[in-house]
């Protein structure tokens, strides 16, 4: 991609200043409480704010929720906003890409559904007719990652929206600059439109205590948790309706009836995606004996480092593991290339991923590393490929993928595995719409079943009888 990283970080250093500037601001000038542009000095202000903006938008059409959503997508769309939130998200949070994460904040605001997905359902008989309408459920708190920020804010507000609720978020405190920036860039974006203010809204200092006190606060109807599985167990626990998406550990399994040199493309390009920190991205693989060399192969013509000495990879793995087993902050979300000069290895850019054939209990393979180090596991049939993906996924039931032409063997492991999304012959993020049909999420909510969620998934079915009377047949 052609652009000029200084003048986009002059672009992003006005930004920041513009936000804090405006974050001063304590008792705001503008009609409607707006001078802060959704940043609050307390969770309390947010909240309240919030609960007022809702109010406002329940008396608001449905063609107008339509206009603040398509100013939502407009504003991210615009082309400074998407440089500047893009760049400010690897700059603030040291993970990723900076040209994946323009990908991703496009297709978030390009490719997450409005009202239209509000479908009411109809009954009509002798009786009468009986509407279901997904309709509100109020003030919403939503939690946010470092790994999609942006992305996670952008999807979740054009859905929340259009189903008429309002939210609060509560971003990873690692992302509180570029969080701030687009919550301002959307207030903004909505005022011009003459959107009730404070729909969106956040803390000015994020932290586990402000996201403690959302999840207690009782104008807060329903919380939405995107993140590891401390977050998804805690806003479980509150007793509110909670939607939890929560942490994958996708496998891959190719055997030997795949298009292997396609699959070989497919797994790199899908693994090495902004660094291999989306939830969905490919983080093991599973091969068959008969094709595992030429898989290999293939992948290294496609930018994949391919590490064999045992002693190495030990290596490699202690350096991005932490005590704990987990992977080091420092090394999510970093490129193959930085991972490899770490051990003084020096490679070009066109290395994406770091491939290695280890055994299937191999710490890289059971534990969710989220950076470009893609291990590889030999096995003697397609069987034990799918059994040996299953115990890898770990119970998640998040995302797989499986390369082959064998539709019995792809039905076996859909099914052994029940994940929210499997792909099959194609890139993981086919899963989230990209080269694969329906739309796009960055909170795919496994535990609590809502799946690829959705403007419906943040609104409660709600029932309306006209008896005996309004059917025509
Ligand atoms: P994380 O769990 O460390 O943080 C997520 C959010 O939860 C942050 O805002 C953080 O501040 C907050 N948080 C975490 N633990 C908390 C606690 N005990 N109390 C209060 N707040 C808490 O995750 P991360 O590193 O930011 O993101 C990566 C993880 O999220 C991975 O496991 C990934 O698979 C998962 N993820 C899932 C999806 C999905 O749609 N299912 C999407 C993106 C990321």
């Amino acid at each position: 991609m052609d652009i000029d990283v200084n003048v986009i970080e002059q672009m992003v250093k006005k930004a920041i200043a513009q936000v804090s500037n405006e974050g001063n601001i304590t008792c705001a000038p503008s009609a409607q409480q707006r001078g802060n542009y959704g940043v609050f000095d307390t969770m309390d202000g947010a909240i309240e704010a919030s609960v007022i903006a809702q109010r406002q938008l329940l008396r608001s059409s449905m063609e107008e929720r339509k206009i603040y959503v398509d100013a939502i997508r407009q504003a991210v769309l615009n082309r400074e906003n998407l440089e500047m939130i893009s760049l400010l998200s690897v700059e603030e949070t040291q993970i990723g890409k900076y040209e994946h994460k323009i990908i991703k904040n496009r297709l978030a605001a390009q490719k997450t559904p409005g009202i239209e997905d509000l479908i009411t359902e109809a009954q009509s008989g002798d009786n009468g007719l009986t509407l279901i309408e997904y309709c509100a459920f109020g003030v919403i708190g939503a939690i946010t990652p470092t790994t999609n920020p942006t992305e996670t804010i952008i999807c979740n507000s054009i859905s929340m929206i259009a189903g008429g609720n309002t939210v609060v978020f509560s971003p990873h405190p690692r992302a509180t600059k570029v969080s701030h920036l687009l919550v301002t860039i959307l207030n903004k974006a909505l005022e011009e439109v003459g959107a009730p203010a404070n729909m969106i809204t956040t803390v000015k200092e994020p932290s586990i205590e402000n996201t403690n006190a959302m999840c207690e606060h009782p104008k807060i109807r329903m919380l939405v948790a995107t993140g590891g599985p401390s977050i998804v167990r805690k806003v479980m626990s509150t007793g509110k309706k909670a939607i939890g998406a929560g942490a994958g550990n996708p496998p891959v399994v190719v055997d030997e009836t795949a298009d292997i040199e396609k699959a070989a493309k497919d797994i790199i390009d899908g693994c090495s995606f902004d660094n291999n920190v989306p939830c969905i991205a490919e983080k093991e693989v599973f091969a068959v004996d008969q094709i595992c060399d030429y898989l290999i192969h293939c992948m290294k013509l496609n930018g994949a480092y391919e590490m064999k000495d045992p002693a190495m990879i030990e290596k490699l793995d202690a350096l991005v593991t932490n005590e704990k087993g987990a992977p080091k902050v420092e090394f999510v979300g970093k490129s193959a290339k930085h991972i490899l000069g770490k051990l003084g290895i020096t490679v070009g850019d066109e290395v994406r991923v770091i491939i290695m054939e280890v055994n299937k209990n191999h710490h890289l393979v059971t534990e969710e590393m989220m950076m470009p180090i893609l291990p590889v596991v030999r096995c003697h049939d397609v069987d034990e490929a799918i059994e040996e993906a299953y115990v890898a996924e770990n119970g998640n039931r998040h995302t797989a993928m499986m390369h082959s032409k064998n539709v019995d063997k792809l039905t076996k492991m859909a099914k052994l595995l029940e994940t929210t999304i499997f792909v099959k012959n194609a890139p993981s993020y086919a899963g989230i719409g990209v080269g694969g049909e329906g739309h796009t999420t960055f909170t795919i909510a496994g535990p609590t079943g809502e799946g690829l969620t959705s403007a419906r998934s943040f609104c409660r079915k709600r029932k309306c009888v006209m008896s005996d009377g309004l059917h025509i047949r």
